[in-house]
């Protein structure tokens, strides 16, 4: 598709993203409407950006997409787009958590004065998430950020970041936060919310106002929980290398963690609110697990495979969460963490690690991931009234997979695919 730049264009006309018609029908070699069965040869009937038809035979002039799975546009749950111009992961594959955490203060305290960098690690981070075919995108934003430019693609859900385990701290972040949520609904992004960011970096008053502003104005929220056997030390005893962290970092308070605690303390506290996504749960209870399974109206819980590589944390229980019903899905963490931010990947890696069917890793980064961010009114599945944004896999050139199983095991288990993101849009203007 040849494209015409115009000069003043807004940010974003350079995305890698493939433009169809608002209009028309699409075909492809398979159709996966994630609910519902797949289609080979499925078309795809589109009015004013919306989907309207998902069949076959609907008419015989398609706009052919050719050797493709057309998936819903793929929502990665979990992101901070901030560390996108990283070229490697910070520290060194296998390091203590609290390490990690050191190497990401220091890293932000370097940029306290960022340069103006073009692009910037958002645009850097959207860019490289449209060209691996992702259409929307849970960002935590870091308060320290600069405004995030308006992005037409992908979509964005963005979680304000909560930091302060102080009571000082912590209502410098709500002041923030509070002008963060009245500018919010002007920014043009898909939807918004709250990132109080971890038990030992939130003040209970800071977790509490969250979970008050979630239930108030039915906000998402992010909660990194149970990551790290640091924590849950921290946790339990008051004590141990995160808290010498916090100590050396000034940004410790011993009455925000007595000691005695357990995730489940947390997941209790974020019960009253609108939808939690708590972020990795490396190592919950199994009580916990069943909290979540028994909460999943409101709680999923994200799950990261590459970053929980680069840890070298004990096994992710995925097959234990998914069998006891907690709704999990994926997300890439940042590029802090993880070699980049192509969510198809993130399936692949955990594809290679658990058995897990083809179909459940489908769900966990289009529906389910949908439904963690409270979108999948009208993202996550190909049906009518949904948005015209897709993602279209390539399949194997000579050998398309003659069944939708061998397709998705192409998909998650074959040599890595190149995906394209295909958004509804006027056709680009002939100069
Ligand atoms: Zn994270």
């Amino acid at each position: 598709m040849r494209h015409q730049e115009h000069k003043a264009a807004s940010w974003g006309s350079d995305v890698p993203l493939r433009r169809v018609p608002a209009t028309g029908v699409l075909q492809a070699r398979w159709v996966f409407p994630v609910q519902g069965e797949p289609l080979p040869e499925g078309q795809v009937q589109l009015e004013r950006g919306r989907v309207v038809a998902v069949g076959r035979g609907l008419t015989t002039r398609p706009l052919e997409l050719g050797s493709v799975a057309l998936l819903p546009g793929l929502v990665n749950a979990h992101c901070h787009l901030e560390f996108s111009l990283l070229q490697r992961p910070l520290g060194r594959p296998g390091m203590a958590f609290p390490r990690w955490i050191e190497q990401v203060v220091q890293w932000r305290r370097s940029r306290e004065e960022p340069p103006a960098e073009v692009p910037s690690p958002w645009q850097a981070g959207l860019r490289e998430s449209a060209a691996a075919g992702v259409a929307a995108v849970g960002e935590v934003l870091s308060a320290a950020a600069q405004r995030i430019p308006p992005a037409p693609w992908p979509q964005l859900v963005v979680f304000f970041e909560l930091l302060g385990l102080t009571p000082e701290r912590a209502e410098q972040a709500i002041a923030r936060a509070e002008q963060f949520l009245q500018q919010a609904p002007a920014a043009g992004w898909l939807g918004w919310g709250l990132s109080p960011h971890a038990p030992y970096t939130v003040h209970p008053r800071l977790l509490a106002w969250a979970v008050g502003q979630s239930r108030r104005r039915h906000l998402p929220l992010q909660f990194h929980l149970a990551e790290s056997p640091e924590e849950l030390e921290l946790l339990r005893t008051g004590d141990g290398p995160l808290a010498e962290l916090l100590q050396e970092l000034g940004a410790w308070c011993p009455e925000a963690l007595p000691g005695r605690l357990r995730p489940l303390d947390f997941l209790q506290s974020l019960q009253k609110a609108h939808r939690v996504l708590v972020i990795h749960g490396n190592y919950l209870s199994a009580a916990e697990q069943q909290f979540l399974a028994r909460g999943r109206k409101r709680f999923s819980l994200v799950y990261c495979p590459r970053t929980h590589a680069y840890f070298q944390h004990q096994p992710y229980p995925l097959a234990e969460l998914l069998q006891q019903g907690v709704r999990v899905v994926l997300g890439t963490d940042s590029r802090a963490s993880s070699p980049g931010l192509e969510l198809l990947h993130e399936a692949r890696c955990a594809a290679a690690q658990h058995q897990v069917a083809p179909a459940q890793l489908l769900r966990m980064i289009t529906l389910d991931a949908a439904r963690a961010l409270g979108l999948d009114a009208t993202w996550g599945r190909i049906a009518p009234g949904s948005q015209g944004v897709f993602t279209a896999v390539q399949l194997p050139p000579n050998q398309a997979p003659q069944k939708a199983n061998e397709v998705l095991e192409a998909i998650f288990h074959g040599p890595a695919p190149g995906a394209e993101l295909i958004a509804c849009g006027p056709l680009p203007r002939q100069e």
